[in-house]
């Protein structure tokens, strides 16, 4: 049993054929809503490049902004790259017009139907929702285009009235309905409830667009796939309204790890994507961020780095290399004999057990905390490993 993640595995239950799940990039629309963030022509064509590259299925953007937004969408499009490009608008033919300006193929349409949508941000009654809705699949339609509906606030809205509006949008024959959970509301269990609903009623492929704003994000993406959501709206490292939605990053590794999804992802490319957006927009991301933070791979307590020199599996779920990050050992007042005795391995000290206990009691006493902290490559882990090897021959 040579795989460590063997048991967790059993646990996760693989042991129906994988359904494919897909990923929606918004980091172009959702993205740019994020407070600070306004990305140029040239970078929007150049976030589209590699988010195609990296092997999104669908990549979001929205030309009704801007004049600006509405020639990099024209040139986006242009680009023939592999993932459909998805011009995002309101639901009013006008916004249609533009992404048919833009020689868009998919265009997505989105409509507030909770009650508070409807009178305090729309001000317009249930039916005449329902008639834009209609009215705007059936003019995308027309013109031959592709749709995706988003029933806005739809966690909050009358589950009659969203299996009324979701039934009429197939009618009208809407390519894609997102289901979206706008304020970040719901829990797994009832993200699973919400979609279910929908998905025991119609047909038409969904998408889960889902708001971080308790944290929940990603839990509740997955809980949409597992009730049978098809694809995921994503942005690179989760920016977006307020507290974003889920990141590229966690949702990428979780469905190739994960969920087992067929998709053909170029993971390692996962930290270069977060610099980028950090290089645009001078977000940084928190060093603890899952996959792409600075952290994500460093290794502290003495206890972990006895375990992680030997066989860094013993601390990670996923190799660094596999997701573009690399990992890290600290050195500090938690090193500990193992991780002294590695600090003095690669200053050209001889090794010593009674030296290197000496050094881990002197780096606790000193209480400075962290000195130093290093990368770890793979070529160092062999290298122990067989001097350990090595070592435990001599002594036989
Ligand atoms: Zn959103």
């Amino acid at each position: 049993m040579n795989d460590p993640n063997y048991y967790a595995n059993i646990y996760n239950a693989y042991n129906e054929k994988p359904k494919k799940i897909r990923i929606l990039d918004s980091t172009l629309r959702e993205g740019e809503q994020h407070p600070g963030v306004s990305f140029t022509n040239k970078q929007r064509i150049q976030i589209a490049w590699m988010l195609d590259y990296f092997g999104v299925d669908q990549i979001e953007i929205s030309p009704v902004i801007s004049k600006d937004h509405e020639e990099s969408t024209r040139t986006i499009i242009k680009q023939g790259l592999k993932a459909d490009i998805v011009s995002h608008g309101r639901a009013l033919k006008e916004d249609i017009d533009i992404s048919l300006r833009c020689d868009a193929k998919w265009v997505a349409a989105y409509l507030g139907i909770s009650d508070i949508h409807l009178k305090d941000k729309l001000r317009i009654s249930r039916d005449e929702a329902l008639k834009r809705a209609v009215e705007t699949v059936e003019y995308a339609k027309s013109h031959g285009l592709k749709i995706r509906f988003t029933v806005e606030d739809g966690s909050r809205a009358d589950p009659k009235f969203l299996l009324q509006v979701c039934n009429s949008l197939e009618e009208a024959g809407v390519d894609r309905i997102s289901l979206p959970d706008t304020v970040g509301i719901l829990r797994p269990i009832g993200m699973y409830n919400f979609v279910k609903k929908v998905r025991d009623e119609i047909d038409t492929p969904l998408d889960a667009h889902v708001h971080n704003d308790i944290g929940f994000a990603l839990a509740n993406a997955f809980a949409a796939c597992e009730a049978g959501v098809d694809q995921i709206h994503t942005t690179i490292d989760g920016i977006g309204e307020r507290t974003g939605i889920p990141s590229l990053a966690e949702v990428a590794v979780a469905l190739t790890y994960l969920f087992k999804s067929p998709n053909d992802f170029r993971l390692d490319m996962l930290q270069d994507l977060s610099r980028l957006i950090e290089n645009y927009t001078s977000i940084k991301p928190y060093d603890s961020k899952p996959i792409v933070g600075s952290s994500a791979y460093k290794h502290k307590a003495g206890t972990h780095l006895a375990a992680v020199l030997r066989n860094p599996a013993a601390y990670e779920p996923i190799p660094p290399r596999a997701v573009g990050n690399r990992r890290r050992i600290v050195f500090g007042e938690l090193a500990g004999k193992t991780g002294a005795s590695y600090l003095m391995s690669l200053l050209g000290l001889e090794k010593n057990d009674r030296r290197a206990r000496a050094v881990a009691s002197g780096l606790k006493s000193l209480r400075m905390g962290d000195l130093i902290d290093i990368p770890l490559e793979d070529r160092f882990e062999k290298r122990i490993i067989n001097d350990k090897d090595v070592e435990r021959k001599r002594t036989k």
